[in-house]
Order: C-alpha cells, then structure tokens, then sequence
C-alpha cells in the first residue's frame, strides 16, 4: 500500500475528555507522524461522501497509539456524528498523517497558543517537545470556562514533571472575558526572545494573537497558524483529472520522499492529479485548496492556483504552493516535497 493512500483503522477506545469533546485511540501499530499533524477521517453520509480532519493528539515520541480528539460543533454533522456513533471497535477510513504545523527544532523553545479544541495538535508538540528536546515552552491556553479545558489534568501533570520547561497560562473567558491582542501581548511579552510560535484555535482567537505577535515585533516567518475548517462535500474518492488532449503542456520536476522525477504537465490539469495519475505518492487530504496536506515548495517557474483558503502571504513568499490547486504558468516548474 503507498503510504499516502487511505486505510481503515479501528477503534481501541473512546475517551471523553470533557462533556463535547471525544478522542478516539486507535488499534495499533501507529503510522509514522510528525507532532501537528492531522488525520482525515471519512464520515459515513447519505449525502455525498465527507470528510473531516482532525489533528492528532497523541505524540509519536511518547504514545503508542494514534489518538485524536474531536469537540463537537453546534448543528455541526461530522463532529456530532462521531461523538454520537463511534465507539470500541468501529472501524474508521482515514487519509495518514498529514501536515506542517510542526516545529522545525523540537528541541528549540517555543511559544503556543491554543483555543478550545486548538490543543489537540499543540498537545501533540508539547509532549513531544518535552520528551526529546531541553527547550522551554509556554502555553497559553484559552477556554469557555473550566469545564470545558481539554487535557486539563495532562498538561498539570506534565508541568510538574518538567519544572521550569512548561509555563502553562490558562485564560478562561468565564473569568477573564475573551482575551485581547494587548493582553495577549502582555501575557506572553516576557517570553517573547525570537523563538517560533504556533497558534491554533477559533478565528477571532487567532487573529488577536497574531495581532499581539505583530505588536511584540515577532517576525512574521517566526508564526504558524493552524486553521480548523471543515472540508465541503467532495473530497474523499475526488476523481483524479487529467486533460491530456494535446494541448500545450509544461514539464514539472518533482522531488518527493527522496527520489527526482521529471513529466509533462498539461496545462489543464491539477498538480496533484498529475501526480496521481502518474502513480506518485504525493501526500493529500481535502483536494479542494482547504487544508495544506499536498503543499509543496516551488524551487523554480510560476504556478497559478485555482483556490487557496490556507497559504497565507508568509507561506506564499516562501514559495509555498497547493499541489491540488496548482497549474503550470511557464514551461518549466520545479517543486520538492522533500525541501
Ligand atoms: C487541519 C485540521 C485539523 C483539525 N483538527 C481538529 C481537531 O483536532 N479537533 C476538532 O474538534 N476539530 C478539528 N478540525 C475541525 C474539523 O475538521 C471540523 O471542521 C469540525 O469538527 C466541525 O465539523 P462539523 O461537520 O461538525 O461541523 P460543520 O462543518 O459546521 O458541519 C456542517 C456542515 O455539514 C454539512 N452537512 C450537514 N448534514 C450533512 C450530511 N448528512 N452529510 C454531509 N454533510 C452534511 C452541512 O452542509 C455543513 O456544511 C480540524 C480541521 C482542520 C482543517
């Protein structure tokens, strides 16, 4: 099997870790992961076939099994469909790992920032920050109230154990009121020293802290941003397209999991399905430019993409590009996964 195809997974045991929020532990053994990264899981419907990503929690450092932990959204399908119906022994279909909401150095400090169910891939991070690195980290984590703090006892527990590594900052809005940039920035002001930041979290709470990251002059390549969208209808089983009518095509060279491959691109046709056809394991999940699972780095050429609801400026500027929303602008393009 490639290792980006989908897989069917069962469920070990469920977890309720707060009154809406369920992780799922899965049957062993885990795929390989990087700490951030998400899991697509299909949700059963009668409509079209659907999708939802949900980030892992478990840390492949410390856990042997692939955990993820889902809160339910009011009037939301898929959230409340698995909180419903999933239970010890269901088997679930999902997409692997996928991602880049992962800190370059593990052994770096860190500054993260989470939102309600926005610690799930932080949590991931923190455990495995502290079991392989040295580095300091600070969590500010931000919660309706107390009942609702996933990982409450966890993350209390870790910070005992790793003193002086963990400096955990609840803000609970039944307290406080919702956090503004200024005292976001007051809050993390003494730990601002040029270290990455990872943010993840509902939209309003992101974007207060990126404004306070602005206003601590923290660099803007320095911050990662993790978006929790909900992926419309047609993602899972999307037919793969590609439009070799002879038109005019562009040739690609591509750099994934070590090896060089060099193809003709139509012009008409998606990156990714290219890749696809031609029997490539590019990595995917939403196929519709929603989430980042197929980013990668364009070495050389211009692209244009058709949608794009996840790159922001930053990543752009990087060079950052949506496999499945990519088509080819000049003749020669360039692009690694491996970069
Ligand atoms: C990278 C990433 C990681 C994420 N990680 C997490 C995480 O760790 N934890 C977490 O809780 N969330 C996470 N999310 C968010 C998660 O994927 C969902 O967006 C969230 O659970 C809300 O989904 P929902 O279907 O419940 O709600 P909504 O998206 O609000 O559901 C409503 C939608 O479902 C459609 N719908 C209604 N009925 C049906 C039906 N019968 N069949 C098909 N569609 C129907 C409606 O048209 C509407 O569009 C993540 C998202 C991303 C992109």
């Amino acid at each position: 099997m490639s290792d980006h195809a989908p897989r069917t997974l069962v469920v070990k045991e469920v977890v309720k870790e707060t009154g809406d929020a369920h992780s799922l532990v899965f049957e062993g053994p885990a795929m390989p992961y990087r700490p951030g990264q998400f899991l697509t899981l299909r949700i059963p419907s009668d409509r079209e076939p659907t999708a939802r990503c949900y980030s892992l929690s478990s840390s492949p450092d410390v856990d042997d099994l692939l955990k993820v932990t889902i809160k339910r959204t009011v009037d939301g399908y898929g959230s409340n469909w698995v909180c419903d119906n999933i239970e010890a022994g269901t088997t679930v279909e999902v997409l692997p790992p996928a991602g880049h909401f992962t800190p370059r150095d593990l052994g770096a400090d860190l500054l993260l920032f989470a939102g309600g169910s926005g610690i799930t891939p932080v949590m991931s991070i923190v455990k495995s920050a502290l079991k392989r690195g040295r580095g300091r980290l600070v969590l500010v984590y931000a919660n309706r109230d107390d009942s609702s703090v996933i990982f409450a006892a966890e993350l209390a527990e870790l910070s005992r154990r790793h003193p002086g590594r963990l400096v955990l900052l609840h803000w609970l809005e039944s307290v406080q009121g919702l956090p503004s940039a200024e005292q976001l920035a007051e809050l993390v002001r003494p730990h601002v020293d040029g270290r990455e930041a990872f943010i993840c979290g509902p939209g309003p709470f992101m974007d207060a802290v990126k404004v306070a990251l602005a206003e601590l002059g923290v660099p803007r390549p320095l911050v990662h941003v993790e978006k929790f969208v909900s992926l419309s209808g047609t993602t899972w089983g999307a037919p793969v397209e590609v439009v070799d009518d002879g038109g005019p095509s562009s040739t690609v060279h591509v750099e994934l999991d070590g090896d060089a491959t060099e193809l003709s691109w139509p012009q008409q046709s998606k990156l990714l399905d290219l890749l696809l056809a031609k029997g490539l394991d590019a990595p995917y999940s939403c196929r519709q430019g929603d989430c980042s699972a197929c980013a990668c780095k364009l070495l050389e050429g211009e692209v244009t993409m058709i949608n794009n609801n996840v790159l922001e400026k930053q990543d752009l500027d990087e060079g950052w590009i949506l496999a499945c929303q990519s088509l080819p602008v000049s003749d020669l393009v360039k692009v690694s996964y491996d970069a």
